[in-house]
């Protein structure tokens, strides 16, 4: 049997459809972030990030930096084994009680990363509560679509963001049936925000549990960047609050929150918890320093708000079409697949800007787009090279305008 031949031949679907995924070989360089030295096929070029998940630059931050390298000194590398074998160290249980408290819940549980404590909570939690039913967005991420898969338990995907949608569900199940409404606060791709309070009601009309996925709020929602649920003063109606480390934070790994038995229930139970090896110290250590900043900081947060505005401020000038949203991230619809591919190529070779294009079947057959990710690191120079470049690239494509708000 050839095995590379049935490889081939599915990558060149993939390669057909306009989705074969290229990356870009990017160098970080502490200090510089948005600028990085990109290793393309025509050699080394800076460019400029405005698509990066470290929204708020914590990943160069001297606090956070500093904090990884004291850790590294003292307690050398890697863990050194599960949590349950030798590798639950100081750090972590520090590093929960930051996240517990961040969350105001009694009680916090690390995983390697957001997608692991997803798969590992909402897969434990749908198979081990007898007869559960799951009540998933339609927008949810793959991390708890697989998860709930996995768990094999009764799926109900609500129409997204729908209220009428999840009534309608949850008045057709069984009063004392175990429910678990599972949504994110900020859709990462639309950049919608949910009607948290209103879900929450559901939840308590209907008997059911709330799971949150906060992972493009936390840090960057609320007085504390607790997330969007803290902001609207409803973390304590949320059964479970999950989030990342490494988006907003800068470092990388995933959490839940919730109560001590919620949390001791999925400590004891999820595959995905129990049978990997734990962060390493120096990780868990630079997470809680960059928690531990962004609860003291607003700085950050408020020059985040103010360069969103002035992007879209700027595109609306322009008439260059984005997704209207009340979130940090911009998604500037291109509505093409071809088109998207190749304004971002030329925007990296011609304007040293990478921003990467967002195709099917990340989002739907025509609403391609590029998702643009404003942070307090971007200078007025930044934003201006990028208007200059999507205005010469608009032009040259001939996409369509809107009407000029200016
Ligand atoms: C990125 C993402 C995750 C996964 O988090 P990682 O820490 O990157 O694994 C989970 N949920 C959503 C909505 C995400 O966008």
């Amino acid at each position: 049997m050839k095995y590379d031949a049935l490889f081939d031949a599915q990558l060149d679907e993939l390669r057909a459809e306009g989705n074969y995924r290229v990356f870009a070989e990017l160098e970080r360089e502490r200090g510089s972030f948005p600028v990085a030295r990109n290793y393309g096929e025509k050699g080394v070029q800076d460019v400029t990030v405005w698509c990066s998940n470290d929204y708020l630059g914590m990943g160069q931050n001297p606090v956070v930096v500093d904090a990884m390298h004291e850790a590294l000194d003292r307690c050398g590398t890697g863990a050194g084994g599960t949590r349950n074998i030798s590798g639950t160290t100081h750090d972590h249980i520090l590093l929960e009680a930051e996240l517990a408290d961040l969350h105001q819940k009694e009680a916090a549980l690390l995983f390697t990363s957001g997608y692991v404590s997803n798969w590992a909570s909402l897969s434990t939690l749908g198979s081990r509560l007898k007869d559960c039913v799951i009540l998933s967005d339609a927008k949810n991420h793959a991390s708890m679509i697989e998860g709930i898969r996995h768990s094999r338990c009764e799926k109900r995907l609500w129409q997204h963001n729908d209220m009428e949608d999840l009534e309608r569900q949850l008045k057709s199940l069984d009063y004392d049936r175990p429910k678990i409404i599972a949504f994110e606060s900020v859709y990462s791709m639309d950049g919608h925000i949910a009607p948290i309070k209103e879900i929450c009601d559901l939840a308590d009309k209907y008997n059911a549990m709330t799971y949150l996925d906060e992972v493009h709020g936390v840090g960057l929602y609320g007085p504390r960047g607790g997330g969007v649920a803290e902001r609207e003063g409803l973390m304590d109606r949320i059964t479970l609050i999950e989030g990342t480390l490494g988006k907003a934070f800068g470092v990388v790994g995933g959490y839940i929150t919730g109560s001590r038995s919620l949390i001791d229930f999925i400590r004891s139970f999820a595959s995905g918890f129990i049978f990997t090896t734990a962060l390493p110290p120096a990780i868990a250590a630079g997470s809680r320093a960059s928690i531990e900043y962004l609860k003291n900081s607003e700085i950050e947060r408020l020059r985040q708000k103010e360069r969103v505005a002035t992007v879209r401020k700027r595109l609306d000038q322009l008439g260059i079409p984005h997704m209207d949203n009340p979130s940090h991230i911009v998604p500037i619809m291109v509505g093409n697949p071809v088109k998207c591919k190749q304004i971002s190529d030329r925007l990296l070779s011609d304007y040293g800007i990478y921003v990467q294009p967002i195709n099917y079947p990340t989002v739907p057959k025509g609403t391609e787009r590029l998702r643009i990710t404003p942070s307090p690191v971007h200078s007025d120079e930044d934003i201006d090279r990028l208007m200059d470049a999507l205005e010469d690239q608009w032009s040259q494509c001939a996409l369509a305008r809107t009407v000029s708000a200016a």
